[in-house]
């Protein structure tokens, strides 16, 4: 989501989520919300770290928590490949578009791509989290091959 978070809209968001309000936990909500693409736990200790006194612990406990209560989403499996982005309140989890070349995440709408969860009623699953995850090259990547492309338009190996 390429909104962006003022200290304010932050506090909110905690509020609404039911949380506490800390500096810690609005350094990591910002850091997140003013990313326009999903960015690991190691992107964000890098960019609160450069200004705040915080260690990594207390921004990965900080994450879980955020997703927990519904205020991240988290995305992709195992703990290097784990990104996070904001989640809009009262909303459903969005999909998003993983490019296989450069690794990086570009979050849709979810009116792009909606889930029909009724339509899965019949299975009795008891759906705890939703990440649809579509995969392919991103327009920079694209950008890229074709310039690869015209400077050696010649047999350039895939
Ligand atoms: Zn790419
Ligand atoms: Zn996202």
């Amino acid at each position: 989501m390429k909104a962006r978070m003022s200290a304010k809209a932050a506090t909110n968001r905690l509020k609404e989520a039911g949380l506490e309000i800390t500096e810690h936990r609005l350094q990591v909500l910002m850091a997140v919300g003013n990313t326009a693409h999903p960015s690991s736990a190691q992107e964000i200790l890098e960019k609160i770290s450069a200004k705040n006194d915080i260690n990594r612990v207390t921004v990965y406990r900080i994450l879980d928590l955020l997703v927990e209560h519904n205020v991240l989403n988290r995305l992709g499996l195992g703990e290097k490949s784990q990104r996070f982005c904001l989640r809009i309140a009262n909303e459903d989890e969005h999909p998003h578009f993983h490019c296989t070349r450069c690794d990086c995440y570009l979050c849709l709408d979810a009116r792009q791509l909606p889930v029909d969860r009724h339509a899965l009623d019949d299975l009795s699953l008891d759906i705890r989290h939703v990440d649809i995850r579509l995969e392919g090259i991103c327009p920079a990547c694209q950008k890229k091959l074709r310039q690869l492309d015209e400077a050696t338009p010649a047999d350039k190996p895939a």
